[in-house]
């Protein structure tokens, strides 16, 4: 076919916008995003022909089919949100990059609800004036940690802030050398209690600290005793620190404060279901922490917030500072919070209906149970690889319990006809964002952390990328 012949072949955009499937396009996407990309495509093919030579034009022909397909694909490609759901098959159950937290199905109709809605957010109904958005969150918070006062701020770092800001600015405050932690990217105590206008008193060594060395640090200009939960590491061997109880028995003789930054909002004794021990909120407000601040979103499995608890007498100034506007929670999160916590009145709801407790409580049974039926979908498949199904090891994740590597089942894959890091590539990059480990030159989805419905894509997915 000579140039001419094939530049009058090119459709027109009018001529596309009639094509079956494109006019199905129309009904989901903008109108003139389709007719861009359209003209785009278009364009494309007439400058792959202005370009040809004239023998190369004679072999050339405009593959309709082809051309179609592009402008499907180009289209859901620039029309997809950044923010999207992915599939973590890596068995990290709070994994931070990957969203944290997952809120439960069941306080989706509760968010939504105030979402969409107009809402009490800062009215009191009864008084039909106004009122304070922290108090819906009073209540139920205080039921559950026992507390005298609460509040509730963008994330635990903020909390840690305000707390400091309130109760030490420029007086210090005694912390451990061995608590001096570093929380995922960028969170440094030391350096969120300078921004608070503490001045930081470090004592004992990384690995020692003893009730002696902060008695001995205490003076005039003392503002509070901090206690950080190492939460991401472990000063491991030839240790020792000063639990809360003697903290607190401390704090009492010299009258100075004693806070706790726990990390993971833990309300459930989790040693009850194989993991170990880690101190609940409940805890360490009995054993004498004057204010605790914890994450909303790691072990306690509600939105990101920063929780405050403890005596009034702290709370009710924070409250009044100045800082606590600008580190304000919105009404999704007091939403989402409050139906979380409501959760917690019954444990083994929380436990079967949050899905970070209930990822982390699964029994070995059960999750050799996924296994086995995640596996027979995608033996159903017939794949071009090695698939088993093995003992293998999840993790808590979110910078909680860093030693704890929990047992779990994974599907192993070994690709006959490719590299695994191949694999990896090709599912990571698919429609469905499957997001999983490499190990010991094996692919390995860990059940942990896949919902069953997913098991159904997962395998589709294999099955394409081993092509
Ligand atoms: C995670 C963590 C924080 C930071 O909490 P965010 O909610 O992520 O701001 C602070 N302190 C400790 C001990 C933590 O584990």
């Amino acid at each position: 076919m000579n140039k001419k012949k094939l530049f009058s072949l090119l459709p027109s955009v009018d001529e596309v916008l009639n094509d079956k499937t494109i006019i199905e396009l129309i009904e989901e996407y903008p109108r003139s995003l389709v007719v861009d990309t359209i003209r785009k495509n278009i364009n494309s093919i007439r400058k792959t022909i202005i370009n040809l030579k004239e023998e190369q034009a004679e072999d050339f022909s405009i593959d309709y089919d082809k051309f179609i397909k592009a402008i499907v694909n180009e289209l859901t490609l620039s029309y997809s949100l950044s923010l999207k759901k992915v599939i973590n098959a890596t068995g990290v159950v709070i994994h931070t990059n990957l969203g944290r937290s997952l809120l439960s199905d069941s306080i989706k109709e509760d968010v939504w609800q105030v979402a969409s809605r107009y809402s009490n957010l800062e009215y009191d109904i009864d008084k039909g004036k106004r009122g304070s958005r922290y108090s819906h969150l009073e209540d139920i918070i205080k039921k559950i940690t026992g507390a005298e006062d609460v509040l509730v701020v963008n994330n635990n770092a903020a909390a840690v802030l305000l707390v400091l800001s309130t109760m030490s600015k420029n007086r210090e405050a005694i912390v451990s050398r061995g608590e001096l932690v570093e929380v995922g990217g960028s969170f440094r105590i030391p350096k969120v209690m300078e921004e608070s206008g503490t001045i930081l008193k470090e004592i004992g060594a990384t690995n020692k600290t003893h009730l002696r060395d902060y008695e001995e640090a205490i003076n005039e200009n003392t503002g509070v005793l901090l206690k950080v939960h190492t939460s991401n590491y472990r000063v491991l061997g030839f240790t020792d620190s000063v639990e809360i109880d003697e903290l607190s028995k401390l704090s009492k003789e010299y009258d100075i404060p004693v806070i706790e930054d726990l990390g993971s909002g833990l309300f459930v004794d989790i040693s009850k279901y194989g993991l170990s021990y880690e101190p609940t909120v409940i805890d360490s407000l009995r054993k004498g922490a004057d204010i605790v601040t914890f994450s909303g979103d790691k072990i306690l499995g509600g939105p990101q917030a920063g929780i405050i608890v403890g005596k009034k007498e702290y709370i009710e100034k924070m409250k009044k500072n100045q800082l606590t506007r600008a580190l304000r929670v919105d009404k999704l999160t007091i939403a989402a919070l409050e139906a979380t916590f409501r959760l917690y009145l019954d444990e083994q709801k929380a436990v079967k209906q949050i899905p970070t407790l209930r990822m982390l409580t699964y029994s070995i049974d059960e999750l050799n149970d996924k296994a086995k039926r995640f596996y027979e979908m995608i033996k159903n498949e017939n794949l071009d690889a090695d698939i088993r199904i093995e003992d293998g090891h999840s993790q808590v994740g979110g910078g909680s319990m860093p030693l704890e590597t929990i047992d779990t089942k994974v599907i192993t894959v070994i690709p006959n006809n490719m590299g695994v890091s191949e694999l990896e590539e090709r599912l990571r990059l698919s429609e469905d964002s499957i997001i999983a480990r490499v190990y010991d030159n094996k692919y390995v989805l860990d059940v942990r952390t896949i919902f069953d419905d997913e098991f159904e894509v997962i395998s589709k997915q294999l099955a394409t990328a081993l092509k």
